[in-house]
C-alpha cells in the first residue's frame, strides 16, 4: 500500500516565481554560469567541501522496487546497515536550497545536534550553490528531487525522467561533492516506468510517512500538530523551498525539541 500522497498539482506553479523563473530560463540556455549570489552564498566557509568533477560517480544499478520506501524499517530492508535505534526517526526537507529558509533551519538543525536528509531540486540548486554546500558541510544528506519538480514526472516519456534524474544529480553534485543515493518524487508521484528509472540510475526511491502539507501554510498549528504525532520509525516531510515557510520553520522550533524531550532520535537516510 502506498504512503498518503500530498495532492501537490500546484506545486510546480509554487516553484515557479521569480526565482524558479530565472533558474528555467537559465536550464533553457543551457545551465550556464550561476546567476547572482546571496552574500551568504559567497563565503562557502573554511569546512566547505571541495567540489569535485561535474559528473557524478555512475551508480550500479538498484533492483527496481515495486513501491517507495516510506518508513525506516522499510529502508532498511533496502539499504543494508545497522538497525536504527528504536525511538528512530528520520527528518526529510524538500525543495531547497532556498537563500533565506535552508540557512534558518540549518541553524535550528544544529542548535540541537539534528541531521536530516535534504531533497534537492537542481534547478533551486543553480544560484544558491553556496547553500547547497553548507547544507552537506553540515553533515546533512542529500537526496535527488529532479531538476525541475514537475508534478506530472510519471506522465513524461522515459528519456525526459532520464534527463530530470541526471540533471539534478549532476548539479548537486557538482555544487556539493555529494553524490545522492536517494531519489523522491514530486508529490510522491510514481508509476512502474518511473520506478525501472530511478534504479536503472542507481537510486533508492523514497516517500515519507507523515506529511503535513507545510506546502499549503495550514497554520503553524496545524503542521506541528501532524508533526508531533510522528511514530519511532516514521519519515517525517516538510519544506525549506517553493515559498515563504516561516509557517515550517516556526513549527520545527516546537517540534524538534518536543521530540527530543519524548525520547525520540534524529536520522537521516
Ligand atoms: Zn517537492
Amino acid at each position: 500500500m502506498l504512503p498518503r500522497m500530498s495532492s501537490a498539482h500546484s506545486r510546480r506553479r509554487l516553484l515557479l516565481g521569480a526565482a524558479g523563473l530565472a533558474a528555467t530560463t537559465a536550464f533553457l540556455a543551457g545551465d550556464p554560469q550561476p546567476a547572482a549570489t546571496t552574500a551568504h552564498d559567497a563565503r562557502p566557509g573554511p569546512k566547505a567541501p571541495t567540489p569535485g568533477p561535474s559528473r557524478p560517480p555512475t551508480l550500479p544499478p538498484a533492483a527496481t522496487l515495486s513501491k517507495p520506501v516510506f518508513t525506516l524499517a522499510g529502508y532498511r530492508e533496502i539499504v543494508p546497515g545497522p538497525a536504527y535505534a528504536a525511538d528512530a526517526v528520520a527528518l526529510t526537507i524538500d525543495d531547497g536550497p532556498h537563500p533565506v529558509w535552508t540557512p534558518k533551519i540549518l541553524n535550528l538543525l544544529e542548535r540541537y545536534h539534528v541531521q536530516a536528509t535534504f531533497c534537492l531540486i537542481g534547478n533551486q540548486v543553480l544560484g544558491h550553490e553556496g547553500t547547497a554546500r553548507s547544507v552537506a558541510r553540515a553533515g546533512h544528506h542529500l537526496a535527488n528531487h529532479t531538476y525541475s519538480h514537475p508534478t506530472s514526472l510519471p506522465k513524461l516519456a522515459v528519456p525526459a525522467i532520464r534527463k530530470e534524474i541526471e540533471r539534478a544529480q549532476d548539479k548537486i553534485y557538482s555544487a556539493t561533492a555529494y553524490a545522492p543515493r536517494l531519489f523522491r518524487s514530486p508529490g510522491g508521484s510514481w508509476s512502474a516506468a518511473m520506478m525501472k528509472q530511478v534504479a536503472q540510475s542507481g537510486l533508492i526511491p523514497v516517500d515519507w510517512t507523515d506529511d503535513p502539507n507545510d506546502w499549503k501554510r495550514p497554520g503553524t498549528a496545524s503542521i506541528t500538530k501532524k508533526l508531533l504525532a510522528a511514530r519511532p520509525g516514521d519519515i517525517l516531510l516538510c519544506h525549506d523551498g517553493g515559498g515563504d515557510r516561516s509557517q515550517t520553520y516556526a513549527a520545527l522550533q516546537t517540534v524538534i525539541p518536543a521530540l527530543i524531550a519524548r525520547g525520540y532520535t534524529f536520522v537521516s537516510l
